[in-house]
């Protein structure tokens, strides 16, 4: 992967940098010495590596400001970072940049179950939002399977999702507002802890934006009360395209379950042994859970498994129990985990028409065997977020770019079919070249337009989302 060349006057002037920081931030949240900076060298897309200059860990948003101030004086290139799960190296760093982490500002501000919301730093973990508010009843709705570890900081920046979303959104569907901070350090507000707001929606912007806009430093999240009970039922078939029509089928009759997961016959395996969650053993597997009173739960269910009858399903089992329910979660959230103690993967994210499954999952069944590389499916089915998991050695030379060619025509696919290139993940360096497979090149010229509004030296997380070529274009025009 191709990255831009250091510029070798700001290595020079490391010691300066340094001193600088050293007045604005405590010496605990300065870190220089390359023995330390080697921890911040990569995200979860750990075959991209590069030690940072430095990284620096505010723990306020005037400490945010203080330090981006310098940078900016200094035009010292900045990678936010909240936890590094990013699959697509949303975070990873240039050897000329300051890593800018979030995780000591990790605190909530302020919870209103009146008006359900909660108001938290966003270095908070996505899964302690839930936990600092959950014994009141309520919950925060977006449940990347990364949870315990990613940051609000991140699921803002890459517009997270995840099992649950189908009924509930994703992040930019539960985020009321937040505290900004711009490359100058310049703070600001956008939103709050009320319904929509008057002028163009900002907010909409910032929410998916890969940390090229400014560094997010307080959030106002929706919390919803918690369901009266969730069931979730397996449902085993005898192929890959099968359970895709079946899940098509279901979208189609208009029920709308809270979620609808699928994984094939590798993930199934891995899963299992990992988490003994009961799955069956067959070619491919539908989660389906509905939510509600036990009638509405079994209303729902009665219509659903009728459809999944129609397909012949090799097993079709409700969960009887909360910890049965708890086990087959487990399973399917573990998937990325179980599937790495087995191979190398790359793991892919692209959208699709929900009616284009069983299209698209023969042809990546076809394209496997053309490349010579296998691959394993879990993902979000109700919404068509595909996750293909391509297996690799990364010891073989030539595998991994074998690898990212077969990723790439992957998701050329989706863009094919009338999806795009990411659902969850984000673009970061790992997409960024498709970006001309999805855009227009005046749509892309309007995105980086909006990029010069908000960081016109073109400073804050370098060389991600746009294509390499026209992203150091417009950061050598602002020279
Ligand atoms: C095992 C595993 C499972 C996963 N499952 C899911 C899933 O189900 N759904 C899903 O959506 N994702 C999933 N992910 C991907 C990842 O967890 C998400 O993208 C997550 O939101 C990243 O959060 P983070 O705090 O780790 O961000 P990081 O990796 O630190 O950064 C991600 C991006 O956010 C930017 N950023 C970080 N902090 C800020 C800030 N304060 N202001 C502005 N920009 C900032 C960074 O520059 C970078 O571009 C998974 C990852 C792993 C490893």
């Amino acid at each position: 992967m191709e990255m831009p060349r250091p510029n070798p006057d700001i290595i020079a002037r490391k010691a300066e940098l340094v001193s600088r920081m050293l007045e604005v931030l405590p010496a605990d949240a300065v870190i220089s010495d390359p023995s330390e900076t080697r921890a911040y060298e990569c995200d979860a897309l750990t075959a991209y590596k590069c030690p940072p200059l430095a990284a620096i860990l505010p723990s306020s948003t005037q400490q945010v400001s203080d330090a981006l101030r310098i940078c900016h004086a200094m035009g010292v290139p900045v990678v936010p970072r909240g936890s590094g799960t990013s699959l697509a190296g949303g975070a990873l760093p240039t050897a000329d940049s300051v890593i800018l982490g979030v995780a000591r500002l990790n605190d909530v501000l302020d919870t209103d179950y009146d008006n359900r919301f909660i108001k938290v730093q966003t270095g908070r973990t996505n899964l302690s939002v839930t936990g600092a508010v959950e014994e009141h009843g309520f919950f925060y709705a977006p449940d990347p399977s990364s949870q315990l570890a990613c940051a609000i900081a991140g699921n803002i920046a890459m517009n997270s999702g995840g099992a649950h979303c189908l009924k509930y959104g994703v992040t930019t569907n539960n985020l009321m507002g937040v505290t900004m901070v711009l490359m100058d350090g310049t703070i600001m507000e956008l939103g709050g802890a009320h319904l929509d707001a008057p002028g163009y929606d900002l907010l909409g912007l910032i929410c998916g934006s890969e940390g090229q806009l400014g560094v997010v430093t307080e959030a106002t999240l929706r919390i919803l009360h918690k369901p009266e009970g969730a069931r979730p039922v397996l449902m085993g078939f005898d192929s890959n395209e099968v359970a895709g029509q079946c899940v098509s089928d279901i979208i189609k009759a208009g029920v709308l379950p809270v979620a609808i997961e699928f994984m094939d016959r590798p993930c199934i395996r891995a899963c299992e042994a990992f988490a003994k969650a009961g799955y069956p053993d067959c070619e491919a597997l539908l989660i389906v859970e509905v939510e509600g009173s036990d009638a509405e739960i079994d209303e729902q269910l009665e219509t659903i498994m009728a459809i999944a009858r129609t397909h012949n399903p090799v097993e079709l089992r409700q969960s009887t129990s909360a910890e049965e329910s708890a086990r087959i979660w487990l399973g399917r959230k573990s998937a990325f985990g179980a599937m790495g103690q087995i191979n190398d993967y790359m793991c892919l994210d692209g959208t699709i028409p929900v009616s284009q499954l069983p299209f698209v999952l023969k042809r990546i069944g076809e394209m496997s065997k053309e490349f010579g590389l296998d691959v394993a499916n879990v993902f979000h089915a109700g919404d068509g977020n595909m996750h293909p998991l391509i297996l690799f050695d990364a010891n073989k030379p030539g595998d991994l770019e074998l690898c990212e060619a077969f990723g790439a025509e992957i998701l050329k696919l989706c863009v094919e079919v009338g999806g795009c290139l990411t659902g969850e993940h984000g673009v970061g360096i790992e997409k960024r070249d498709l970006m001309v497979d999805q855009y227009a090149p005046q749509d892309l010229e309007m995105q980086m337009a909006v990029k010069d509004v908000f960081d016109p030296k073109w400073l804050l997380n370098p060389a991600k989302v746009f294509p390499l070529q026209s992203s150091e274009s417009h950061r050598i025009a602002a020279e």
